[in-house]
């Protein structure tokens, strides 16, 4: 079923993995913008791999992809969140009109900040991966690899308006016999598109690995899902401070944020940013993973 995740494990190997096809979520998240097809490409790996990586995501956590392009990139920022419920939002700019798809070009030797983020606690653990390799996946497999020596591999499938991905991750703290990896990712490798798009979950892993034992687990839904609120622009317009608040109402007679991952306005007059300064409508200013 598209726009939903299953996850799976080789028990007598210690490999887990996921499935992600992705249909009109993907077409929502990619409705926010008129993004040119290279950005798109980009984004959608960015999305299939946050999402695959989520399937092992507790609650209430959310994991975060980031990259700041460098000076006169063509790509400014790439930005991609999922929590624990496998929601999902996103957003790129870009400055330029050439563009590509290799991801080293497209970025100028950025890096890729990758958090992990407590939604109760605000706690944040973050990891910087290095754009060595032209697209996304290769340069998490590198840093899975090398940083956390957790061997990883994604096979990721585009068409048209679908999207669809594979994950085969060894398990952490288990000595994995590089021989059984290497197997199981030999016939992995043989998953076709055609097969990813129109086979079940159950027919894809019977045809790729019938000769092992898988065990599946339920599979989860995932959604498109932007989270911002009129509470949290309140926030962000107390971070103004008052006086920039009263500045800008003289100005324009209204305060408008605009959320740039799903561009939905807010607006404030004089009484909403008068009962924003004067009661305790805030509590606290959360830390933001922006
Ligand atoms: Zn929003």
């Amino acid at each position: 079923m598209p726009n939903q995740l299953q996850s799976f494990l080789f028990p007598n190997h210690a490999i887990r993995g996921c499935l992600v096809r992705l249909d009109t979520s993907l077409t929502e998240a990619l409705a926010i913008r008129a993004y040119p097809s290279a950005i798109e490409v980009v984004l959608t790996d960015a999305i299939l791999a946050l999402l695959l990586l989520s399937h092992t995501l507790k609650q209430p956590n959310t994991i975060s992809m980031q990259i700041n392009g460098t000076e006169n990139s063509s790509l400014k920022l790439l930005l991609a969140q999922c929590d624990y419920r496998h929601q999902f939002r996103c957003l790129a700019t870009w400055r330029s009109d050439e563009l590509t798809t290799d991801l080293q070009q497209l970025t100028g030797n950025a890096t890729i900040v990758f958090t992990t983020y407590n939604d109760i606690s605000q706690q944040m653990f973050q990891s910087v991966v290095a754009i060595t390799e032209n697209n996304l996946q290769h340069c998490l497999e590198h840093y899975f690899k090398q940083s956390e020596q957790i061997p990883t591999r994604f096979y990721l499938f585009k068409r048209g308006k679908q999207a669809a991905g594979l994950l085969l991750q060894a398990l952490p703290d288990e000595r994995e016999e590089m021989e059984d990896w290497q197997r199981i990712n030999y016939l992995a490798a043989t998953l076709t598109e055609q097969e990813i798009f129109t086979l079940d979950n159950d027919m894809i892993l019977h045809r790729l690995f019938h000769e092992e034992t898988v065990e599946m687990y339920g599979a989860k839904n995932i959604s498109y899902q932007c989270k911002c609120s009129v509470k949290k622009m309140q926030q962000a317009v107390k971070l103004l401070g008052r006086d920039d608040a009263d500045a800008l109402l003289e100005e324009q007679g209204i305060i408008e944020v605009t959320c740039d991952f799903c561009n939905q306005q807010y607006r404030f007059d004089k009484t909403d940013i008068a009962l924003i300064f004067a009661n305790s409508v805030i509590t606290d200013t959360p830390k933001n993973l922006q």
